[in-house]
């Protein structure tokens, strides 16, 4: 996907400093961090939204989530808690069309969310 910001991303094209990466993942800081920790963890596959999702890719998206969880625990944010979301088209505010799980974590979040 030559238009895609993370797909430039994972192929090197926009310099990142990648917390972690493995061979169908890359975890990156939020440029505009809405938490003191909001990472974002992204397949290396190019899939849009969750609506272009496969049965295929139920492993990924679980691994994604297992991710998160070690992530959240590593900076010391599994019992106080932490918020993972992915955001789906517009009225959800999606803004890259690959797909990203949010980590967020390090103060209360509110809900229902805005
Ligand atoms: P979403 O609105 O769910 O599509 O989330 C996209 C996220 O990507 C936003 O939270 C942005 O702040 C973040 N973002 C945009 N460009 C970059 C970038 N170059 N590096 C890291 N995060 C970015
Ligand atoms: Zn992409």
């Amino acid at each position: 996907m030559t238009d895609c910001l993370f797909c430039k991303i994972i192929a090197g094209q926009i310099p990142a400093a990648p917390l972690y990466q493995d061979e169908t993942l890359i975890v990156i800081k939020d440029i505009n961090p809405q938490a003191p920790l909001h990472v974002l963890i992204i397949p290396r596959k190019h899939i849009a939204s969750l609506n272009e999702l496969s049965a295929d890719d139920d492993a990924l998206v679980g691994s994604m989530f297992r991710r998160g969880a070690a992530l959240a625990r590593e900076h010391g944010y599994d019992e106080r808690g932490y918020r993972t979301v992915f955001n789906t088209n517009r009225d959800a505010g999606q803004t890259v069309f690959h797909i990203h799980l949010h980590l967020l974590a390090g103060r209360p979040l509110a809900w229902p969310p805005g």
